[in-house]
């Protein structure tokens, strides 16, 4: 076995070192955020909180008229990374965005292999790095037709504690960090991220821009509202949601359609209040023409159908999620969403960054859309602060980028294409999904021959964007192994899985219960404010 099989990607959270100052002036002196969506509010905070502190002025914009999406209610562990480079407390954000912990994802009915129709793809822990190589060799095993023991929910903490109902938060004696994300009520992040941007400094301009005005070189001069106002900047970020308003329309940078490849281009949203346990985990259930999330709040279930308009009607859609939720009469209202899957060609153009669904939108199947909005607001951080904006830090930028988004798009593609489900033209025509990239072709067709996949990621031949645990989990998890098993040999064999469940069982006691752990970090109450009072 190689050394890269043994290594989980632990990618642990790097806060950023605030109090390190740059001593020169910013290549820009103000950037103008349009759009006033969680995009735009956590740039806005990054760049607040560049080396160049107030010397950096940003002003978000936003319309009166246009309101935010108002969806995405979970994250990826990388969110831990942003609070915690911007010194904020779970303890103060989560509250009041009724935030719970993530731990993972698990997939419900994508596969109808005997014993792989439910899997957990775990965020990773440093304790995954004893139970990785058992998980990996026996993998290989099993793709040489050994009957060995191959699901991923068996060897990886997040997946007990899912189970459990515990929050991946571990007693301070426990030695091992865990790799978790977060699920949140997206208006009540917005507002929070909002009201923190502007107390470190940033400007809030509430008007609807009607004209973007370019210079004669071409670049963004000014943006024209319609209360006749002029809002100008010397450099730009497109938040604007999927209106693409600067990035698309004003500076006509292309779009890159996913389409092809993800067939899904409609979602329908429905809240469902709870008080009972929850677990840290988001569900993603495969219906007839979709897929259906639910995601736990302190308060309420979030439940998605992301589907296909292709395949399905929004009618039809809407009466097979309320059925799937044992709810077809209850009185909750139903929101509609169209989205388009795929990027725009060049998301740093001129004097313009485009972020969150303004830049790219793969679907929302594995939660990423926040994760590109963090990342490409730090690499712009990390370019204004190197004091170059030039060409080529622009084509980096666009490359590192897009190379992330279409990995990223190919670990989503992987989810259709190997479904095994027969019940509809949908998933048949998933399966059946030819425009698959190159890099991903080579994965599966390495994967199909029984050898492994862990050098070509490592390598980045293929599998870029995600790590070798995800794909591992996600291929195993869907069972795609040969049909047939023989006995194992000795070698094969050398894992015992009792002492697997038992170092897992162990460490799950240093775990507490999720929903009294939240409770713990609620905030203090306050005392009445003074106009409370006199009022
Ligand atoms: C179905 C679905 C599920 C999703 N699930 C997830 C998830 O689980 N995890 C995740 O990370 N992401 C998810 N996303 C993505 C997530 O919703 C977005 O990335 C996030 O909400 C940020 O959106 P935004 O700020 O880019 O755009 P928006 O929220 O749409 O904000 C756009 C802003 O632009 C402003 N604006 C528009 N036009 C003008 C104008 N003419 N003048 C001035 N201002 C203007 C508006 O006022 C608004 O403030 C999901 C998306 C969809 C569609």
């Amino acid at each position: 076995m190689s050394d890269a099989t043994a290594t989980v990607f632990n990618h642990n959270v790097s806060a950023r070192h605030v109090g390190a100052r740059v001593d020169a002036e910013p290549p820009v002196k103000h950037v103008v955020v349009v759009g006033g969506g969680t995009a735009g509010w956590m740039t806005a905070l990054l760049l607040a909180n560049s080396a160049y502190g107030k010397r950096l002025r940003v002003t978000v914009l936003e319309s009166p008229q246009v309101g935010v999406i108002g969806v995405g209610e979970g994250s990826t562990p990388w969110l831990r990374g942003f609070f915690e480079s911007l010194g904020i407390a779970e303890s103060e954000w989560m509250p009041e965005c009724h935030a719970t912990y993530k731990a993972g994802i698990t997939f419900d009915g994508w596969s109808t292999r005997p014993g792989y129709e439910q899997y957990f793809h775990s965020f990773a822990s440093m304790l995954d790095n004893m139970t990785m190589a058992p998980f990996i060799d026996n993998v290989h095993a099993r793709l040489k037709g050994a009957d060995v023991h191959a699901h991923p929910n068996r060897f990886f903490i997040s997946a007990k504690l899912v189970q459990q109902c515990k929050a991946p938060r571990p007693q301070a004696s426990f030695p091992f960090d865990v790799w978790y994300g977060f699920h949140f009520d997206s208006v009540l992040l917005g507002r929070f991220l909002a009201k923190k941007a502007m107390e470190r400094g940033v400007q809030h301009v509430v008007g609807h821009v009607t004209d973007v005005r370019l210079t004669e070189a071409g670049d963004v001069g000014s943006l024209a509202l319609k209360d006749g106002a002029t809002l100008a900047g010397d450099f730009y970020v497109d938040c604007t949601g999927f209106a693409s308003l600067l990035i698309g329309k004003a500076l006509g940078a292309p779009f890159v359609s996913f389409k092809d490849n993800l067939f899904n281009n409609a979602a329908i949203v429905i809240q469902v209040p709870h008080d009972g346990a929850i677990p840290p985990q988001t569900i993603s259930t495969a219906l007839g023409h979709g897929w259906v999330w639910k995601i736990p709040l302190t308060t309420r279930y979030g439940y998605g159908y992301v589907y296909s308009t292709d395949f399905c009607s929004p009618e039809n859609a809407e009466r097979e999620l309320r059925q799937h939720l044992g709810l077809p009469d209850a009185d909750l209202p139903a929101r509609h969403l169209k989205f388009r899957p795929g990027r725009v060609a060049e998301p740093w153009r001129r004097n313009c960054v485009a972020n969150g669904l303004a830049q790219s939108f793969i679907e929302p199947l594995e939660a990423t859309t926040l994760l590109f909005v963090q990342r490409s607001a730090e690499m712009l951080v990390a370019a204004l602060e190197k004091g170059d904006i030039g060409e080529a830090a622009r084509r980096q930028f666009n490359d590192t980028l897009n190379g992330r988004v279409e990995g990223t798009r190919d670990y989503i593609v992987t989810h259709f294409k190997t479904n095994t489900r027969n019940d509809t033209d949908y998933w048949r025509a998933n399966a059946a999904n030819t425009h698959l990239s190159a890099p991903l072709q080579q994965l599966l067709r390495t994967w199909l021959a029984s050898k492994p996949i862990t050098a070509g990621i490592a390598k980045g031949t293929f599998g870029r964007g995600y790590p070798i645990m995800s794909w591992y989990s996600l291929l195993a998890g869907v069972g795609l192994f040969p049909d047939g098993t023989r006995a194992p040999t000795a070698q094969e064999a050398k894992y015992d899985m009792a002492e697997v469940d038992s170092l897992i069982a162990r460490s799950a006691m240093n775990f507490p219960d999720h929903r009294e752990f939240l409770k713990a970090i609620q905030p203090k109450p306050q005392p009445p404010s003074l106009q409370v009072y006199y009022w």
